[in-house]
């Protein structure tokens, strides 16, 4: 990485616990962990939530040699900002180096990190205890108001409004600033003039939007969370330059996401809504924002013309006629004479009508997951799933 340029990414963005529903799996189901890179490389992150295990996969594999080090700034200690650490598995690798930093919490007392950490791992929670942990660690308690350099980028910590407790943090790096304040509760002023002055002038604030307006009004009024809403008053009160909506709620399905993320960017254009798999990278250029790959497997190349219509970067309307140059697939339901057998293979060719180009052939392999008597007499309805060919001539995404 060169000197200027710091890179986020998403590996949790879900709040509270993780969600397994279909309906939550575009935004990603893990709970909060966020990678960053500053100039010059030094490894920081955000959280250890669920998305802290597909992290580790990235560093290293379990038996890689590779040897690292990183700072980890832990913003409190519900569960959801801590049950990835037991599945970290550079933690398991000696030649590995971590510096841990958070709060001293009331009822833990001194070394409240280390002790959180080891109950991880405690009997009867987990297999091991944390002796097994070989990986060195250190930890540093620190508290809102602080400040502290690491190799160039500057950190500083803010209490926000949370049930017992809980950090944000501003990382000012020579690429841009970052602030971290997730698990906030706005209505008490102190609290939110405070993260109006912590937030100033960020190029990226990522912020806790976990219920809708609504929901903070009334039912979920006191459970230390916040909306779009508040978060695009903080955005545009401290000229922050991009919000990230994030600690999605684990009942709001992606749609529901979609909803806030729209409604908020009618009220402030630069706000996006955080997503596993995403990243962001700050240099003199500015933000550039990325998605994670989606459409990985399952993508087969085709020339079928259509017609598209939506709204550019700059906020413009458009509509032209295009060429759909691949598909990506899930699956198919067909009526069949044939009565396949439940969790058996198919195969499935489908051709474009009067058209002889053989990149518009799609040749797929599925497994049967449906099948029951159709509508007309000897016919079946047969839902097929396909299996995953990867298509190696296809351009990534
Ligand atoms: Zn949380
Ligand atoms: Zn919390």
């Amino acid at each position: 990485m060169t000197q200027n340029v710091a890179k986020l990414i998403f590996w949790g963005v879900r709040g509270s616990t993780p969600t397994l529903e279909r309906e939550t799996w575009r935004y990603g189901g893990n709970t909060p962990c966020i990678e960053l890179t500053a100039p010059g490389g030094v490894r920081f992150i955000l959280d250890c939530g669920t998305g802290l295990r597909m992290l580790g996969n990235k560093w290293s594999p379990p038996d890689g040699d590779a040897s690292f080090e990183a700072h980890i700034l832990v913003t409190h200690y519900h569960w959801d900002h801590i049950q990835g650490i037991p599945f970290f598995h550079p933690f398991y690798q000696s030649h590995n180096h971590f510096h841990f930093y958070s709060f001293q919490s009331k009822p833990l007392g001194p070394d409240s990190l280390r002790q959180v950490f080891e109950q991880q791992l405690a009997s009867p929670y987990f297999p091991v205890d944390a002796s097994t942990m070989t990986a060195a660690r250190s930890f540093r308690e620190v508290a809102g108001g602080e400040n502290w350099e690491i190799q160039g980028t500057q950190i500083s910590a803010a209490w926000v409004n949370h049930p017992q407790g809980c950090l944000g943090y501003r990382l000012d790096t020579a690429a841009g600033s970052i602030v971290y304040a997730t698990d906030n509760e706005p209505g008490v002023a102190e609290f939110d003039r405070s993260l109006r002055q912590f937030a100033h002038g960020a190029d990226v604030l990522i912020y806790d939007a976990q219920y809708s307006p609504e929901q903070l009004a009334s039912t979920r009024k006191g459970w230390g969370h916040s909306s779009w809403l508040e978060g695009v008053k903080i955005a545009r009160d401290s000229k922050v330059k991009n919000l990230l909506l994030f600690h999605h709620d684990p009942e709001s399905s992606d749609k529901t996401v979609d909803g806030f993320l729209s409604a908020a960017r009618k009220e402030f254009a630069g706000t996006w809504a955080a997503t596993e798999g995403m990243s962001i990278t700050l240099s003199e250029r500015g933000v550039d924002v990325a998605m994670g790959e989606s459409r990985v497997g399952q993508r087969r190349r085709l020339r079928f013309v259509a017609t598209v219509s939506g709204q550019s970067e700059g906020g413009e309307k458009f509509e032209e006629k295009a060429i759909v140059r691949d598909l990506s697939l899930q699956g198919a339901y067909l009526v069949l004479n044939s009565r396949p057998r439940l969790q058996s293979e198919l195969r499935v060719v489908i051709e474009a009508s009067g058209d002889q180009n053989r990149s518009s052939v799609l040749s797929l392999r599925g497994t049967v997951v449906h099948c029951e008597p159709g509508r007309e007499k000897n016919q079946n309805g047969v839902g097929v799933f396909f299996i995953e060919e990867a298509d190696p001539g296809l351009p990534r995404d």
